[in-house]
């Protein structure tokens, strides 16, 4: 028997609808059976979170912080369950679920229950009117449509659902149709942690029945969506009504490596930086720009280090190199490379799996490419699988050109160790997240989103709250006649 997943409407788990088979690509085997929702199911998760809205929304942040803490509690006892389930359905190495996806939702979770930066209502002064005064109070938007990618399935739940909730929104979580099962039980776990019906809903299925129904909705006021550049540009020009969006898309990000960088720390970040997650991570460092001086050696490192990373089954302890999640993204990251190589690009590296690999499952080698046109798609656009993509430069304008040289702008990677050089250089790229000796390594008080084609708005830390708010300008005047100057104009003496 398979574990069968329901959608989570209006405080409880709901089996209405077509039933989809998942299978896990870390071997193939059956996994669970979800029910698809269609846009009639989708709206009725929209009315239970717009009939919530109202009590919500007049709760205090405090008893919302209580609850966000009881979640957190919750997931934290499951989190074993959690990451098993994370990689079984996605086929990420199960280290990688327990010792970071995992954790980091708890910690997320945790951030948004204890902060204290959501901002409260603040007083301003008018200059021109003096003597009245001004409050700033930061709302809830209304119903919020969560649309989620299937890379980091829980994390990028977590980074929508629980800032929305915090500000008093209510939710319509959408996970990728792909991924959903993580999500399906965070949706249980707000449940059990006490949040009332209705506040916290979860949706499975596509992207165009249930992802379309929640855009196309007057009654969402807002879409916080995480997925691609091209799903993004889709949604913004069919969206129907006037609603909020924020975009994290895409990414093709740098990773630029000086010769007075720690060699040892740079070679590991580099592979950190394209390889965890094999390459399916958005602000992957897909592109290294290393300088010509030290290329060589660099570039013999790198391979030294791929040799070691483990193939095996992504869900033993002891493998270090994840499975590819579905079939469309493996062809597209073969067809990407192919077509590079017979347009010019060299393999320099490709690691060696088969056989060490379970029969059934998903993957791609992990692969390093020099010599790649400049034009080529694979050295222009999100390949988002295991492919690095080396270049290299001579002065540090040409690195910082060759950083920029990009539709996306969502990170990128600095090695060196002059820190005048790290403040100017990462002062000049592009990107809405810039790592300095370091990689992927992510806090929830940092913003993160995208520049250019990366995105819009912010996700996590101060500003990402704030996104999952709007403002009222309450202009109190409490007896001064300063307004009879005004008045005048229309109402002489
Ligand atoms: P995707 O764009 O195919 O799908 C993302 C989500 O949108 C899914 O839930 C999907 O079902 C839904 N969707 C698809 N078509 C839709 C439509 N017409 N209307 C409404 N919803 C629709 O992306 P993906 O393949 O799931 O995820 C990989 C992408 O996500 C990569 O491009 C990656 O860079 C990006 N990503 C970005 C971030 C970030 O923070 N910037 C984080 C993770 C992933």
């Amino acid at each position: 028997m398979i574990a069968r997943y329901g959608n989570f409407i209006g405080g409880r788990e709901d089996f209405e609808g077509e039933e989809a088979e998942l299978r896990g690509p870390a071997d193939g085997s059956r996994l669970a059976t979800v029910t698809f929702a269609d846009a009639e199911k989708t709206k009725e998760a929209i009315d239970a979170a717009e009939g919530a809205f109202a009590r919500w929304s007049k709760t205090s942040i405090g008893e919302r912080q209580k609850l966000l803490a009881a979640l957190a509690d919750r997931v934290q006892e499951r989190s074993a369950e959690y990451s098993g389930l994370e990689s079984e359905n996605t086929g990420k190495t199960i280290r990688q679920s327990t010792l970071m996806d995992i954790p980091l939702a708890i910690e997320h979770i945790r951030y948004f229950a204890t902060t204290k930066d959501f901002p409260s209502a603040r007083e301003i002064e008018h200059p021109e009117y003096p003597g009245t005064k001004g409050i700033v109070q930061y709302a809830p938007l209304g119903v919020v449509g969560a649309i989620a990618p299937w890379n980091v399935p829980l994390l990028m739940a977590v980074w929508k659902v629980a800032p929305a909730l915090l500000a008093g929104n209510t939710v319509v979580l959408k996970p990728s149709h792909h991924t959903p099962l993580t999500a399906l039980e965070l949706a249980k776990d707000c449940s059990a942690a006490g949040f009332p019906a209705g506040v916290m809903n979860a949706v499975a299925g596509t992207g165009e029945a249930v992802g379309q129904a929640l855009v196309s909705s007057s009654k969402v006021s807002m879409v916080s969506f995480t997925g691609s550049t091209a799903t993004g540009e889709r949604l913004l020009s069919g969206s129907a009504g006037i609603k909020k969006f924020t975009m994290e898309l895409g990414g093709k990000s740098p990773n630029v490596v000086f010769d007075d960088a720690d060699l040892a720390k740079a070679v590991k970040g580099v592979l950190f930086g394209i390889y965890l997650n094999s390459g399916q991570l958005c602000e992957s460092g897909s592109r290294l720009i290393v300088q010509a001086s030290i290329r060589e050696r660099f570039l013999a490192k790198l391979k030294e280090g791929m040799e070691k990373m483990r193939a095996g089954n992504p869900l033993d302890m002891e493998t270090d190199v994840s499975a590819i999640t579905t079939s469309e993204q493996k062809a597209k990251i073969e067809a990407l490379v192919d077509q590079g190589v017979s347009g010019g690009a060299r393999v320099y590296y490709r690691k060696q799996m088969e056989g060490a690999t379970p029969a059934g499952g998903l993957y791609y080698p992990p692969t390093l490419l020099t010599e790649v046109p400049e034009e080529a798609e694979v050295a222009r656009e999100e390949v988002f699988g295991p492919v690095l993509v080396a270049l290299d430069f001579d002065t540090e304008d040409e690195a910082l050109r060759l950083a920029n040289d990009t539709e996306y702008g969502l990170a990128a990677g600095v090695w060196t160790r002059d820190t005048e050089r790290a403040r100017r250089v990462s002062g000049g790229i592009d990107a809405g997240t810039v790592w300095v000796n370091e990689y992927h390594l992510l806090s929830a008080a940092a913003p993160r989103g995208g520049f250019k084609k990366s995105g819009i708005g912010r996700e996590l830390g101060v500003e990402g709250m704030l996104e999952f708010t709007q403002t009222r300008h309450v202009f109190l005047n409490e007896g001064t006649d300063i307004d009879e100057v005004a008045y005048g104009l229309l109402l002489p003496e």
